[in-house]
């Protein structure tokens, strides 16, 4: 019997993550992505000599990473080799205070312990129940569809929701639990990754400290984009095909089920579809209304991850001071916040964060030079005009010379910014969200937007806006999921 032959539309992670499982389990599979590489949002550029991560730089819960390949017979260092960061970041506080976050949990205790007396012991407590919030997800909640309420019907997984704390925040248990304002901002801050606050987060998602904290901040050698070839190119091993420079412009319909795409001006016939580019994008641009999931008022009620402001930087000199990773936080997490969520404006103080990659890595820059990357949050919809991006690189720039006693202006030999409208081209984000749909309880689990289509059963969607949510991690994740319900659908299955 032929093969069932199923397009995945992108080669972010998460259409990566289906192509690879697909193909895996028998299907004849074909990726199209628009642009030139792979990985979506987690693609590089090469400018002046310099390689640039265009998004992600966090390598956190290598554990999922590792899972992903052994599902299909392979490891991650068949592909990429990962290096611990130690210190796996440093915060920058107000007042110019900074300190650099130990691997080792015993280290970490005692920097609590110096900090907040009792903070350490109180940390071991805190990680024992955040450990047990991780374990349970993964095993029982994370892989799961969010098709129905029945899936979270297992009792073991009712047994932990009370550990749960599904209707405490964030905000609430790290401030029990911590007073000192630098550790309190340090539990707070992985809700950024979630695209939420503290105070709206659920409790549960304290699950990231855990992934952090204990599991480790991680490096893929080459950057991010070693991790999108190393998949691309597993996919491509398993018999995917991965065709670049395609958009898919149309999504074919017959009889009640999806036929095919037009992609380069022509149609070609498919039996089954992944659409792994924004969700709410693929609706409005490939299926005529009908046979949309959602209207467009669905997505203006939903709290979107932040868009960004972001700059690419080459220095003809390096920095040794910096760390691989800086959290620039002198100012307070809630007025940045508020104007990212409720009353959206450019931020009067923001934080932001500075990625220095070749505080690592050698070859992402020229010998004795630096590769930067600076990424302030922001709310979604602003315009963002040249001077204003301009404007918000000087006050970034001035907060880095506090910290580094020098400036890092003169020694810019390339310089990218990337910002709210960028997003909009190359995505076609809603609003140029950068990363999805926040991961607020009502946006959690069977919460967020189906991963089947309700009328195209040979229709499914995957990547961030869909379950799990955002993040890498929860990509490859949702692209394994994805490719379940669509196995299910020809009768298959992906475990
Ligand atoms: C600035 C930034 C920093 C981040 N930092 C981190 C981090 O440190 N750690 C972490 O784990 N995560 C991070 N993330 C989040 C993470 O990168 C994303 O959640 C994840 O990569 C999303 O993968 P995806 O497959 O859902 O979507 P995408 O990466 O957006 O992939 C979708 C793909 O579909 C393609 N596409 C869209 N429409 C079409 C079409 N019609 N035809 C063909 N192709 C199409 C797009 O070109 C794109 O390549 C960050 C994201 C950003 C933006």
């Amino acid at each position: 019997m032929s093969k069932k032959k199923i397009a995945v539309i992108g080669a972010g992670m998460s259409g990566l993550s289906a192509a690879a499982y697909l193909a895996n389990a028998g299907f004849a599979v074909d990726v199209y992505e628009k642009h030139s590489g792979p990985g979506g949002r987690a693609r590089q550029f090469q400018a002046a000599g310099y390689t640039f991560d265009m998004g992600p730089s966090w390598y956190w819960m290598p554990d999922v990473f590792e899972r992903f390949f052994h599902d299909l017979g392979s490891k991650v260092s068949d592909w990429y080799r990962l290096r611990l960061l130690d210190p796996g970041f440093e915060v920058v506080y107000a007042g110019g205070e900074t300190i650099r976050v130990p691997h080792d949990p015993g280290d970490l205790c005692r920097l609590f312990e110096e900090k907040e007396a009792g903070a350490g012991a109180r940390l071991a407590e805190y990680m024992r129940l955040a450990k047990f919030k991780y374990e349970r997800a993964m095993e029982r909640a994370v892989y799961k569809p969010g098709l129905r309420v029945t899936e979270l019907m297992d009792w073991r997984l009712l047994s932990a929701a009370v550990r749960w704390q599904l209707f405490s925040s964030i905000r609430r248990e790290v401030r029990k639990t911590f007073r000192h304002p630098h550790l309190v901002a340090l539990m707070e801050f992985p809700v950024l990754f979630l695209g939420s606050m503290p105070d709206r987060t659920p409790a549960l998602y304290t699950l990231m400290n855990y992934a952090g904290l204990r599991l480790g901040t991680w490096y893929p050698e080459g950057g991010f984009g070693s991790v999108a070839k190393g998949i691309a190119a597993l996919a491509e091993d398993k018999g995917a095909r991965i065709v670049y420079g395609a958009e898919v412009k149309r999504i074919g319909i017959a009889g009640g089920r999806v036929t095919g795409i037009e992609v380069d001006g022509g149609e070609v016939a498919y039996d089954g579809i992944v659409a792994a580019g924004d969700y709410a994008h693929m609706e409005a641009m490939l299926l005529p209304p009908a046979y949309r999931n959602y209207k467009a008022g669905y997505w203006e009620k939903k709290t979107f991850a932040p868009s960004c402001l972001i700059f690419y930087l080459g220095l003809r000199k390096r920095f040794d001071s910096l760390s691989h990773h800086t959290l620039f936080f002198e100012e307070d997490i809630d007025g940045h916040g508020a104007q990212i969520y409720e009353e959206p404006a450019w931020p009067s103080r923001p934080l932001f964060y500075v990625c220095r990659t070749s505080a690592s890595d050698e070859a992402v820059a020229p010998a004795g030079h630096d590769n930067l990357f600076l990424l302030m949050p922001l709310a979604t919809g602003l315009p963002d005009p040249p001077q204003m991006r301009a404007d918000y690189f000087e006050l970034m720039a001035d907060r880095i010379m506090r910290r580094l006693g020098e400036d890092i202006r003169p020694h810019i030999e390339y310089k990218r910014s990337y910002c709210v409208r960028d997003f909009i081209e190359d995505y076609g984000a809603f609003k140029g969200n950068a990363y999805g749909l926040a991961n607020t309880l009502s946006q959690t689990a069977i919460f967020r937007p189906r991963m089947r289509n309700r009328k195209l059963p040979n229709l499914v969607y995957a990547g961030q806006l869909t379950v799990p949510g955002p993040g890498v991690p929860p990509a490859l994740i949702s692209g394994k999921i994805a490719a379940g319900v669509l196995a299910g659908y020809f009768g298959k299955k992906i475990d």
